[in-house]
């Protein structure tokens, strides 16, 4: 199947690691061209050039931009402008998970955890409304957690913020429509930079491989392994290209069957 991807402009939030570089590395081999931002300078430049390196130089904008600050993403939409003068798809996967129970969460930990979950989604889009909006098939892909569903106890706060943000982005899917797509992924465990440091954090004796397949156990995924990013990925480039013309204001699971719910 042709995506219909070629000659498209795309941007990734988050696109220097883990889901946001494997998503960058699919849209560029089905033929978009893609700007990808992070805030470390070193993880995106280096990110940059081995997407640059495999797909051509003039094909990928790295571009520093912290999510959460809406002169950033102004600056950003401002220079994907000024490099393609379009943008037909923007995946909002910048982010991270927090983890605490709901005593061990402070009132600042709230805070920061709801703008984080909301705003990495409404600076950007507002930032890019006006360029998606001249696209002939624009469409919006937010990366989200099956934790909006099935929350879990040791992660109170990101879960309450997830469901926020699948309620946000099925009221986007009405209000952005007919001319802009909205959908989303919800995701269950991905083995990426999060996981990575996780494990480093942990100090274990055992190798990563070992740890990883323990937590797949643990959590009793019936594909018995945490997903990869380029899994993620593939799911979020046919939401976001013009193969999936027909949907909107849908989530697609991408988990290896570990939700509980129907
Ligand atoms: P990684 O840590 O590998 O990648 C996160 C990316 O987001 C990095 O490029 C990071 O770069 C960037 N980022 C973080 N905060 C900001 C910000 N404020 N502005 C711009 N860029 C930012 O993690 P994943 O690939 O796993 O995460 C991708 C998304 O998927 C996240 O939203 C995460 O919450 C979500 N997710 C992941 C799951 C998993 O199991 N992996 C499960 C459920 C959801 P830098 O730090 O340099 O800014």
């Amino acid at each position: 199947m042709d995506l219909g991807l070629s000659g498209r402009v795309a941007v990734v939030t988050g696109g220097s690691s883990g889901i946001g570089l494997a998503t960058a590395q699919v849209l560029l081999a089905e033929g978009a061209d893609v700007a990808l931002c992070g805030r470390s300078p070193e993880r995106l430049s280096a990110a940059g050039r081995e997407l640059a390196d495999k797909h051509g130089n003039e094909r990928v904008l790295a571009t520093r931009c912290d999510v959460l600050s809406a002169d950033d993403c102004k600056e950003l939409a401002a220079a994907v402008s000024r490099w393609r003068g379009r943008c037909d798809l923007l995946v909002n996967n910048a982010g991270q998970a927090r983890m605490s129970t709901f005593a061990e969460t402070t009132d600042a930990a709230w805070t920061e955890e709801l703008n984080l979950k909301f705003f990495s989604q409404i600076f950007p889009i507002r930032a890019f409304r006006a360029l998606l909006e001249a696209s002939d098939a624009p469409a919006i892909v937010g990366v989200n957690s099956l934790l909006a569903y099935q929350p879990e106890p040791h992660m109170v706060c990101t879960s309450a913020a997830r469901a926020g943000v699948q309620n946000l982005l099925k009221s986007l899917a009405g209000e952005l429509a007919p001319k802009i797509r909205v959908n989303s992924i919800v995701l269950g465990l991905v083995d990426s930079g999060q996981w990575r440091r996780r494990y480093e954090s942990l100090g274990l004796s055992m190798s990563r491989a070992d740890w990883l397949a323990s937590v797949a156990k643990e959590k009793g995924i019936p594909l018995g392994r945490l997903g990869e990013p380029v899994e993620a990925a593939r799911a979020i480039a046919f939401l976001g290209s013009p193969a999936a013309s027909y949907v909107t204001g849908a989530q697609l699971e991408i988990s290896g069957g570990v939700s509980r719910f129907i």
